[in-house]
């Protein structure tokens, strides 16, 4: 699944080398030099990760992090730390900062990628390629094929991003507010009752397999994906 990842890293040879293997993983790839042209993309446009260099010109990675954490919108970016060989206490600021981890410099693409993949799968699941299999219902991102006791399902492509949104977050109440950012991304300017269209419709497509009772309404707050269903 493509991912947006942005790059921060003033130094041109290692933003080129990142942005290359970014790219051959099929990600897509926004780069900034500084942290204000960090901040103007990240307006434009919400990153699914963020690699922040630690030694920036002008604000610091540190101060950049502590900054999108204490901003609600990108307060759950995930962020990996960039750091220089040896600083040890560094480690220690960025992750007080509010970095998912961090990478020391030199480091290989093959370590980037790993390091890129678990902080997905922990704070993101729902953007890695996994297979998730909850009771007989089977999703399989890269196949894009959903199946139910077996039986292959068809999905809309939004029913199949909010299938794979709540199989990845199972057991907790989302509101609609919260599942329009999650799912449809933010910026979008939809309607709330946009959601409900979409729940009624992920029912249905569950309904052939008697699978849609996963899905729960719970009043007055949003709704809830259970993985054992009354
Ligand atoms: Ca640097």
């Amino acid at each position: 699944m493509s991912t947006t990842i942005l790059v921060v890293e003033d130094e041109p040879a290692i933003q080129e080398l990142i942005a290359v293997n970014l790219t051959f993983s099929g990600h897509k790839v926004l780069r900034a030099s500084n942290a204000d042209q960090a901040r103007q993309l990240i307006r434009a446009e919400l990153p699914d990760l963020i690699l922040l260099d630690w030694m920036l010109p002008g604000m610091s990675g540190l101060a950049l992090a502590r900054q999108l954490r204490s901003d609600e919108r990108t307060s759950q970016v995930p962020i990996i730390m960039l750091t220089a060989k040896g600083a040890e206490h560094d480690k220690v600021d960025g992750l007080e900062a509010g970095a998912d981890d961090y990478i020391t410099k030199p480091f290989s693409p093959k370590e980037l990628m790993a390091r890129i993949k678990a902080v997905l799968r922990r704070r993101a699941p729902q953007l890695t390629d996994d297979v998730i299999q909850i009771g007989d219902l089977r999703l399989d991102p890269r196949t894009h094929r959903i199946t139910g006791h077996e039986q292959a399902l068809v999905l809309g492509p939004t029913e199949f991003r909010l299938l794979h949104f709540f199989m990845t977050h199972t057991e907790r109440v989302y509101s609609r507010s919260q599942l329009l950012d999650q799912v449809w991304g933010d910026h979008v300017f939809v309607e709330e009752r946009t959601v409900d269209v979409h729940i009624r419709r992920l029912r249905k497509a569950l309904e052939p397999v008697n699978l849609e009772n996963h899905i729960e309404t719970v009043r007055g707050a949003g709704y809830r994906f259970t993985a054992q269903p009354i």
